[in-house]
């Protein structure tokens, strides 16, 4: 078993461990006074995997009940949640009560956000089953939900009380979201380890899936606890975002995913920063073909005007200027502001 240990407000464990599963129960126990466990997953995880996790917990002496929604970003809203509120208060849910987010990002945001909310907040627990929410959004506590007018744009800071990693469940995957997930492993691989992009460059990801769980799972460990409420350091996990956010959007957040999106927007801001000498010649071409032998774009058919224009709303825009992350060389990355009077003369467009 790899342990990680993130020292945030309440700190945590992640355990990656093939099989653990099976063992959720076992971990869980010792972290929490809870009689009953909710788990919160979709229609497409639950039919495989509630059931082993439901076991263990009850081995180890919780009452537990399942609830289910329909799989899908479009149940990311706050529908779905009063929904959850309402599995939870009749099942009789106190404040040391515990749930558990079974799936991927959008049931651990949600599952997350209950959690944070419901009766001012209860403990929950992270096991997520996609390689997205492996790699990058089971850990830094980051819950949310979407609103009409876009992402994530209702949600609070809620650590988990344990992160549970069963790469096994990659197995059952479908292949569009292991593509998902490698998106933001190349970006991890990008902002902090050549190591790691120089291993994926040279291997198959698959063959070596443990080790990129733990090297990405560490990496935004080290930024999370420097920067837990994103203020600061935070903003390099935001590389090749906030084209890909745009991205998204100009796609209506369907055909594309995140991961998809998030590697095109790389490839684009960084043969952009390379022109103005702010990227060592090469990056850009040494990244896309690693974004190509893993079937990942590297570039939209939507005109860059567009694209830089979509970015106009993004989170991470103060309204005069944005903040980009670029790369000075492969595992090394800088924050800049850009003015949003300069964005002509520096996208060229
Ligand atoms: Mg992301």
């Amino acid at each position: 078993m790899k342990t990680v240990s993130v020292k945030t407000g309440r700190p945590y464990e992640i355990l990656i461990e093939h099989g653990i599963l099976d063992n959720a129960g076992e971990y869980i126990r010792p972290l929490t006074k809870a009689i009953r466990a909710v788990i919160i997953s979709d229609t497409n995880v639950s039919p495989i995997y509630s059931d082993r996790v439901k076991n263990s917990l009850e081995k180890s002496g919780f009452e537990t009940s399942v609830f289910v929604f329909e799989a899908g970003e479009s149940s990311k809203r706050l529908s779905t949640i009063e929904k959850m509120y309402t599995h939870l208060f009749e099942n009789n849910i106190t404040r040391t009560d515990i749930i558990i987010a079974l799936g991927g990002g959008v049931t651990g945001d949600m599952a997350g956000f209950a959690a944070a909310t419901y009766l001012r907040g209860i403990d929950f627990v992270q096991i997520p089953t996609s390689l997205l929410a492996q790699v990058d959004s089971s850990v830094g506590g980051k819950t949310a939900v979407d609103l009409p007018t876009g992402k994530n744009l209702v949600g609070a800071f809620w650590q988990p009380i344990l992160v549970l990693i069963d790469s096994d469940t990659l197995n059952t995957l479908p292949e569009k979201f292991f593509k998902d997930g490698l998106g933001e492993v190349v970006k991890y691989g990008c902002i902090r380890s050549k190591s790691l992009f120089e291993r994926l460059e040279n291997e198959n990801a698959k063959d070596f899936i443990d080790d990129i769980i733990y090297e990405c799972v560490s990496i935004k460990r080290d930024v999370v606890e420097r920067d837990e409420r994103d203020t600061g350091e935070r903003a390099i996990l935001n590389f090749g975002h906030t084209l890909g956010h745009a991205l998204e959007k100009l796609n209506d957040y369907t055909n594309l995913t995140h991961g998809e999106a998030v590697s095109a927007g790389s490839a684009i801001i960084t043969r952009i920063s390379e022109s103005h000498g702010l990227t060592a010649i090469g990056t850009a071409q040494r990244i896309e073909n690693l974004l190509e032998k893993y079937d990942l774009p590297t570039n939209s058919e939507f005109p860059l005007s567009d694209i830089i224009n979509a970015t106009r709303g993004d989170k991470k825009s103060t309204g005069k200027s944005i903040k980009f992350v670029f790369l000075k060389e492969i595992g090394e990355c800088f924050v800049q502001k850009i003015d949003t009077a300069d964005f002509g003369e520096f996208f060229g467009v």
